[in-house]
Parts: structure tokens; C-alpha cells; sequence
């Protein structure tokens, strides 16, 4: 329970915390997680997106005609907080969940939403975030994707990069530059897509996990009806730009060992002949971290309490990633180490914390870059939180097509 809950939200945050609780545990009874191949943990975490459908915890903020729980963001981000401290199934659904259903709420027509949103509540569809491109990651206003248009539909031809699930996504979202002549964020335009689409041919890439997480897309002469278009022709910067703003809430949420997983490490290992939790550089690493904790707790919180008033989650959210990110990273490397060669074992079964802190040192850096790098959310913070002068952008008054490649 928050101390910071109004008494509504206290009472949906014990409701939400019970049937978790009582779920997981029947839902752990029927549907084993261990060794489980890439296929079982996908079949998986679907049964438990339904699950939490069918008792209206998932989309929690999403009006009930789309299948949503009808509730706001504030219940919808109770619930995260709460799912966030128990053992749950590998997430597929975030891309869908998190970022591409409140950009269907806000610029999707009535009948794709109907259609579309049901089908990613429940985990019948994954999805994917087509945005990145082999010359545009952090300058994402600089991609070359083409879609051009004629009559009712739009090719599109170009490629992506380091894009989650989309070996295995059904559907996409997707930024394309439909005007190359005009300043590079105002020539851009945003659709959703089906995977399936002809011409399109999604590659895992192998990671130092020894996982593919994210693919490579090549889309070549792909069709796209001008019905999937999400907002205007050329505001396709705005829809992105809404689509991060949730990831980045979101990602403030970075799943791994806690701190308080690293407190039951150093009370069971030794350091020097002495439990590793009354050594003074590791006690001063857990006082660290405790205040970066706090400080990403209260941040959310004023996020909680902007959302109650109706307002969206601002700049200010990319604290959440950057600081947790570093922080896991830092944290597992310490507990690697505290184990001695043991931290190099990596099997759960033998390895101590079931392996937490060696998966999570093979998945933090990636997540320092995901959703924007550590240098990007430092400049976010920095211009449009904290007001200091903008970074210098010499190519944001010349058209696409005159900048040197
Ligand atoms: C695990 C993972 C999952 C991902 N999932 C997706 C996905 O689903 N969909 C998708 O579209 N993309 C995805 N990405 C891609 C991700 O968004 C990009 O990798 C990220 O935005 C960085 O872009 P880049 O790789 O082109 O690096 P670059 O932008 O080339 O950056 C290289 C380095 O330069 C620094 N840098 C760049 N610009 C500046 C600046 N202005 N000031 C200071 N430093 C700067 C960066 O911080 C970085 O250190 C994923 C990446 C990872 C690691």
C-alpha cells in the first residue's frame, strides 16, 4: 500500500494486490515457468495477458467499448507498481500495451480501434516499434524510410533496426518520411501495419545474451492503406514524440533484482570473513541506491498525482530510466563480483538469487539505450525540465533533402 493513495485508489490497489497474488499462484500451479523454449515463454505470457483480460486488469485505462477496464492511467499504473513486485510471466506485450494503444485511443478512427485493441489486450496480437534505422537512433527525426502515396494507399520502401519482437510481431508501428523537402521533423508520417504485409522480411539478431530480442525490418514496395495512417499527413514527429513520452513512463519500471535482492545477497555471502553486508564500500553502495530509489518513487508519484489531475506524463519521466538503468547495471556488476568465480555461473539453478543479478548485468546496457539513450535523457532533462539553453542543432532550419548524409 502507498501512503500517497486517495481512499479509492488504496482500495483498487489491495483489490489488484490479491487477485495478483492468488493468480499467480494458481497460474504458476498450471503454467510451470522453468526452462521453458522462446515458443512456451511466448505461449505463456499470452495466457496471462488473457488471464488479466478477462478480469479487466489489462488496459485498465481503456474506455470498456475497447475492451479496457474503464478506469484512468492513476489505476493502470497502481496496477504496474503492484505486478512490478511479484514474479510474472516475460512480458510480449509491452510495445502493444504501453505504447501503441494510447496512440490508437488518441489518433486511431473509431473502427480500428474497436477492432485493433481488443486483440492486444487480450494477447492475441504482439507488436512492434518500427522507428529506428541504421543512420537514425537518437536523431530519429533523421529517417529515411520513403512512403509515398497514391490514391488510397502508401508504399513504403527502407529499413529498421533493433526493433523488439519483430521477428515474431503480428503487427507495427511505424514513422516513415513521406516529404523529404521540408525541415526533417515536419516531413514525417506515421501508420500501423500488419507483419504479414508482402515485402516485408523481419531477421532476429543475436545478442551477447545469446537471445534475439529485437530483428532488423526491410520493407520493400510494402503496401499500406491510408486508413492505418495514425494522425496527420507530415505530423508523424507528434505521434512519436506521444509514443516515447509513454515508453519512457513506462521504462521507469525496469524489471531485475531489487535492492532488496541484493540485501539477502550480502547477508548470505562473505567478504574478508565477514558477512559482504557489514563491509563500508558495500554498505555505501546500498545507501546509494536506496536514495536513488526514493528519488524514482517520488518522481512517479508526482507523476501519479499530474495524471489525477488530468494532466499526461511529462519530460520529467525520463529520470525513472535513466537513473534505474545505471543502477541495475551497477548493482549486478557489484553482485557478480561479491560472488567471486561464482558470478560467473549463470545457470538458475545453481547460480545464487536464481541467476537475477547475471541476467540482469547481460540486459542493462541495452536498456541505457532503449527508449533513448543516457546522454539523450540527460539533454531531455537538461533543456526541458531543468530550462537550460537548447544543444546546438545546425540542420534543424534546412529541408531533409539538402542535408549531407
Ligand atoms: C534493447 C534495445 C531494444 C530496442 N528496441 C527498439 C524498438 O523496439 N524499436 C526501435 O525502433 N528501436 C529500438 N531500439 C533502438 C534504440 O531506440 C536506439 O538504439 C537508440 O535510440 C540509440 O540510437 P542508435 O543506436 O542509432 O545510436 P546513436 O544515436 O548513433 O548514438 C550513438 C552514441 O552517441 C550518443 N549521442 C547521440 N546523439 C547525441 C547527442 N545529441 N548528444 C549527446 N550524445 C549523443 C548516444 O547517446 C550514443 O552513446 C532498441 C535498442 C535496444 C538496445
Amino acid at each position: 500500500m502507498s501512503h500517497f493513495d486517495n481512499p479509492e485508489h488504496a482500495e483498487f490497489r489491495r483489490n489488484a494486490q490479491s487477485w495478483l497474488i492468488e493468480n499467480l499462484k494458481e497460474f504458476a500451479k498450471n503454467n510451470p515457468g522453468d526452462s521453458l523454449t522462446f515458443d512456451q515463454e511466448i505461449e505463456r505470457s499470452k495466457a496471462w495477458q488473457l488471464l488479466k483480460f478477462e478480469a479487466g486488469y489489462a488496459g485498465i485505462f481503456v474506455p470498456k467499448e475497447y475492451g479496457g477496464g474503464g478506469l484512468s492511467f492513476v489505476e493502470e499504473i497502481i496496477f504496474r507498481q503492484e505486478q512490478a513486485t511479484l514474479e510474472v510471466p516475460q512480458d510480449f506485450f509491452f510495445i502493444g500495451n504501453a505504447l501503441t494503444v494510447p496512440v490508437l485511443l488518441m489518433y486511431a478512427a473509431e473502427d480500428i480501434k474497436e477492432k485493433l485493441i481488443p486483440e492486444i489486450l487480450s494477447g492475441r496480437d504482439i507488436w512492434c516499434q518500427l522507428f529506428s534505422e541504421p543512420g537514425a537512433g537518437s536523431d530519429l527525426a533523421g529517417i529515411r524510410t520513403k512512403s509515398v502515396k497514391s490514391g488510397e494507399n502508401w508504399t513504403v520502401n527502407g529499413q529498421k533496426i533493433w526493433n523488439t519482437l519483430a521477428h515474431i510481431a503480428d503487427r507495427a508501428i511505424l514513422v516513415t518520411r513521406s516529404n523529404p523537402d521540408v525541415v526533417k521533423h515536419k516531413g514525417l508520417t506515421f501508420f500501423h501495419c500488419d507483419m504479414k504485409s508482402k515485402g516485408i522480411e523481419a531477421r532476429p539478431i543475436v545478442q551477447m545474451s545469446g537471445e534475439s530480442e529485437f530483428g532488423e525490418v526491410f520493407l520493400d514496395d510494402v503496401v499500406i492503406p491510408d486508413s492505418y495512417r495514425l494522425g496527420e499527413e507530415g505530423e508523424g514527429w507528434k505521434v512519436a514524440m506521444s509514443t516515447l513520452m509513454y515508453e519512457r513512463f513506462d521504462t521507469g519500471e525496469i524489471p531485475g533484482p531489487s535492492l532488496n535482492d541484493f540485501l539477502e545477497l550480502v547477508g548470505e555471502i562473505e567478504l574478508d570473513g565477514r558477512p559482504a553486508i557489514e563491509n563500508d564500500l558495500v554498505k555505501a553502495q546500498i545507501a546509494n541506491w536506496y536514495v536513488q530509489s526514493k528519488g524514482i518513487e517520488y518522481t512517479r508519484l508526482r507523476a501519479l498525482a499530474a495524471l489525477s489531475r488530468g494532466e499526461q506524463p511529462g519530460p520529467e519521466m525520463s529520470i525513472g530510466k535513466l537513473v534505474s538503468a545505471a543502477k541495475m547495471q551497477n548493482m549486478s556488476a557489484l553482485a557478480m563480483s561479491l560472488q567471486d568465480a561464482a558470478g560467473l555461473i549463470r545457470d538458475s539453478n545453481i547460480s545464487l538469487s536464481a541467476a537475477v543479478f547475471q541476467d540482469a548485468w547481460f540486459n542493462s546496457p541495452g536498456f541505457r539505450i532503449a527508449g533513448g539513450t543516457d546522454e539523450i535523457l540527460k539533454n531531455i532533462i537538461a533543456e526541458r525540465v531543468l530550462g537550460f539553453p537548447q544543444e546546438e542543432r545546425p540542420d534543424k532550419d534546412v529541408p531533409f533533402s539538402q542535408l549531407k548524409s
